[in-house]
């Protein structure tokens, strides 16, 4: 089994040592877990990246080290391999290593690659979920990722995948189209026009509604509404990045909330 495998390396690093890998929620600091919070409270090191909010480093003891592996402008970001490495050196220093990632850990945040690594290296580790963006801009756009009446399933899919990338990786977008269910898309804006249109190929309408939801949960969050077709002209006016893509019916429902309250506010 494999939490057998897992416990059997633990007994290989000094006892003490340890990895939390931290979900930071998708953006607005009091939106990490209760239990994220405390690792952060008892934390001996924090490795972080871009999508953590950096106020959140300001629950971790003071002076303890800070280690930023993330890509922001004019730095190169550590590889996946150095920061693998990085979270086995400090851990085996008998250090509670915290692991501080945007979203979930793992949500399309490399957090299996690290949870490899620290099984291959004996190093116990645990997770704290975080909220994930999909359901963040989701929240945050009045959309409703279900509905009885409109949608059974979501999807979280990756739009980095589109070009045509061979293997199992890459994102079937037609059979996807033809599920019907919410498509929340992370990394998707830049090719948002070849996943309509592959999205259309897979038989949705052109006027299936689609929102935009960028910096989600932050002051300069912006939503924006559309539908396959103006999906290309839409990308163009797309402010700021990280920015989440929801394509299905449910948006509609959104518009029709976020009417309904303006009215009710004009009375
Ligand atoms: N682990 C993260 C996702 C990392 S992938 C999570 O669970 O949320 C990075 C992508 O996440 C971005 O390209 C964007 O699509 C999405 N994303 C992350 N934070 C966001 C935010 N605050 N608003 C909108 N999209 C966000």
């Amino acid at each position: 089994m494999a939490s057998k495998d897992l416990n059997a390396g633990y007994d290989k690093i000094p006892a003490g040592g340890r990895v939390t890998l931290v979900g930071a929620g998708p953006g607005a600091v009091d939106l990490i877990t209760v239990r994220g919070q405390n690792a952060l409270k008892s934390a001996d090191i924090v490795v972080y990246d871009d999508l953590a909010n950096s106020a959140l480093l300001r629950s971790c003891p003071p002076g303890i080290e800070k280690i930023y592996v993330g890509k922001r402008a004019g730095r190169h970001g550590a590889t996946q391999g150095e920061i693998g490495a990085i979270l086995v050196r400090e851990a085996a220093k008998n250090q509670h290593v915290v692991r501080l990632k945007g979203g979930d850990p793992l949500i399309f945040g490399r957090g299996g690659e690290e949870e490899q690594v620290l099984t291959e290296a004996g190093i116990p580790f645990e997770i704290v979920p975080g909220v994930t963006a999909a359901v963040a801009a989701g929240a945050v756009a009045g959309i409703p990722l279900t509905h009885r009446q409109h949608a059974s399933a979501v999807v979280f899919v990756t739009g980095h995948e589109c070009s045509g990338k061979p293997g199992d990786a890459a994102v079937d977008w037609q059979a996807l189209a033809r599920t019907r269910a919410t498509l929340c898309i992370y990394m998707g804006v830049r090719r948002l026009g070849a996943i309509a249109t592959e999205l259309r190929v897979g038989g949705l309408r052109g006027t299936t509604p689609l929102a935009v939801i960028a910096n989600a949960t932050l002051p300069n969050q912006t939503v924006q509404m559309g539908d396959l077709d103006s999906a290309e002209a839409l990308v163009a006016s797309v402010q700021g990045q990280p920015a989440l893509v929801i394509v299905g019916e449910v948006v509609r429902l959104a518009e029709i909330l976020a009417q309904a309250r303006s009215a009710l506010a004009e009375v």
